[in-house]
C-alpha cells in the first residue's frame, strides 16, 4: 500500500546471514521528517535494519522502498542516505574541513559551492573554530560532531545513526542527545537512530520501534511505549516495572473489572477486553505506587500489606522496596516517591509494616 507520508518502507523483510535469521518479516513505515529510534538488546537486528536502509545489505526476501521505489539492489552511493557510525570513521590524516568536504569533492561539486556548504555544516555542528585540526587533536564529542557535519553536508533525505554516542561519557552523551534532536528539527530531515538505551531513545525520538530477536514487538511514541507496553517484554525493557498476579472475576462495563489482585478483591481498569476467570498480570510503574504506614490506621481503599525491605535515597526521589506478605504472593515491589526535605513521612526503617496502593487510572493488564 502506498503511503505518501512514508519516506522509507520495509515490506515483509526477512534477512538471513547463512542460517542465522537476523530479521523476520519486518514491516515498517518510516515517516518523512520524523526522529525514529530502533531500540532493543544486542543482537536483535537493529544494525541490520540500518544496513538494509543504507544499502550495505540486501534483504533475503521482502522489499525496501525509498519514496515508493524498490531499492533492494540499489547501491549505497545511489541512495540519498548517509550513516554516522559508532566509531566516527573520520580520515585521520585530513583536517576537519577536508573530512567534511571529501564527499562533495568526490561528487565533483563546484569548489566555491564546497567551501560554502562545508562552512555551513561546520557552523551547524559548532565546529567552525576547529576546522584546521585533524581528528587526533579532537575530543570524542568533537569528532562525533565532525562525523555528523560530514553526513549532512550533501543534504541527504535520511540520516542513519548507529549508536553514535557509545564512546562518549554520560554528561557529554546527554548534551549530544539534545544537540542532535535540535539539529534534526532544524534540518527537517528524517533521522533513524539505533540504541539499546531506553532513556536515550525516549529523550530524542518521535517514535520508538522496540525490537526483540529479529522482530518488531511495538511501535509508538515514547509515552505510549512507557505507559501502554504491549507485552511484558516491552514493559521490562523500558524502565522498572512491578508485576502483580490477578484474576478477572467479572466485567462491570466501560473497562471496569472486578478482580482479585494478589488475593485482594479490587477494581481494575483496562483498555483490553477479558473474559471472566482469566488469569492476568497487572503492570504498575514505581511512580504509580503509594506506600502508607499501617499505623496510620486502616485504609479505606483495598491495599496490599508488606514490610519495607530497603529505602534507597536518590536525591529528588526515594525508592521504597517493599516485601509483600506471603498472603499477597510474597513478592517484592518498588515504589518511587518524590522527596523533599520537610517531608519526613517517606523515610521508613527497614522492617516497618506498610500498605501499598496505587494511583487511580488505567492499569496495564496483560
Ligand atoms: P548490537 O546492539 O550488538 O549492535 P544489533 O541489534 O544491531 O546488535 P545486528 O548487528 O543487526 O544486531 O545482528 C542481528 C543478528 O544477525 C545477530 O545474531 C548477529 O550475530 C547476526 N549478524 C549480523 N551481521 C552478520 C553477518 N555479517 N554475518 C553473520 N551474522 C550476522
Amino acid at each position: 500500500m502506498a503511503n505518501t507520508d512514508s519516506i522509507f518502507e520495509l515490506r515483509g523483510v526477512t534477512k538471513y546471514f547463512e542460517d542465522t535469521c537476523a530479521l523476520s518479516d519486518i514491516n515498517l513505515n518510516i515517516r518523512n521528517g520524523e526522529f525514529l529510534t530502533l531500540l532493543g538488546p544486542s543482537g536483535c537486528g537493529k544494525t541490520t535494519i540500518l544496513r538494509l536502509l543504507s544499502g550495505f545489505e540486501t534483504p533475503s526476501s521482502g522489499d525496501v522502498l525509498l519514496n515508493g521505489q524498490v531499492m533492494n539492489d540499489v547501491p549505497p552511493e545511489k541512495r540519498k542516505v548517509n550513516t554516522v557510525f559508532q566509531n566516527y570513521a573520520l580520515f585521520p590524516h585530513m583536517t576537519v574541513r577536508d573530512n567534511v568536504a571529501f564527499g562533495l569533492k568526490m561528487a565533483g561539486v563546484d569548489k566555491g559551492d564546497i567551501a560554502q556548504r562545508v562552512r555551513e555544516a561546520l557552523a551547524m555542528a559548532h565546529m567552525d573554530h576547529l576546522a584546521d585540526r585533524r581528528p587526533g587533536q579532537l575530543s570524542g564529542g568533537q569528532q562525533q560532531r565532525v562525523a555528523i557535519a560530514r553526513a549532512v553536508v550533501n543534504n541527504p533525505l535520511v540520516l542513519l545513526l548507529d549508536e553514535p554516542f557509545s564512546a562518549l561519557d554520560f554528561k557529554l552523551r546527554k548534551a549530544m542527545q539534545l544537540e542532535i534532536k535540535q539539529l534534526q528539527r532544524k534540518l527537517g530531515i528524517t533521522f533513524v537512530f539505533v540504541t539499546h538505551d531506553q532513556e536515550e531513545a525516549f529523550a530524542m525520538s518521535d517514535r520508538v520501534v522496540v525490537m526483540n530477536e529479529g522482530q518488531i514487538v511495538q511501535i509508538g511514541s515514547p509515552k505510549e511505549i512507557y505507559e501502554e507496553p504491549a507485552s511484558l517484554y516491552v514493559a521490562r525493557f523500558v524502565g522498572d516495572i512491578n508485576i502483580l498476579d490477578a484474576t478477572i472475576l467479572s466485567s462491570s462495563g466501560n473497562g471496569m473489572y472486578d478482580a482479585e489482585v494478589e488475593g485482594v478483591p479490587m477494581a481494575l481498569h483496562s483498555k483490553r477486553a477479558f473474559p471472566e476467570n482469566r488469569d492476568v498480570k497487572v503492570l504498575l510503574r514505581p511512580e504509580d505506587l503509594r506506600v502508607h504506614r499501617v499505623a496510620e490506621g486502616m485504609l479505606d481503599e483495598p491495599h496490599l500489606l508488606g514490610r519495607i525491605a530497603q529505602t534507597v535515597y536518590k536525591g529528588a526521589t526515594v525508592d521504597l522496596h517493599v516485601q509483600l506478605d506471603d498472603a499477597h504472593g510474597g513478592i517484592s515491589l518498588m515504589a518511587s516517591e518524590f522527596f523533599n526535605e520537610d517531608d519526613e513521612e517517606i523515610i521508613y526503617d527497614a522492617g516497618e509494616r506498610v500498605a501499598v496502593t496505587w494511583v487511580d487510572g488505567w492499569e496495564v493488564v496483560l
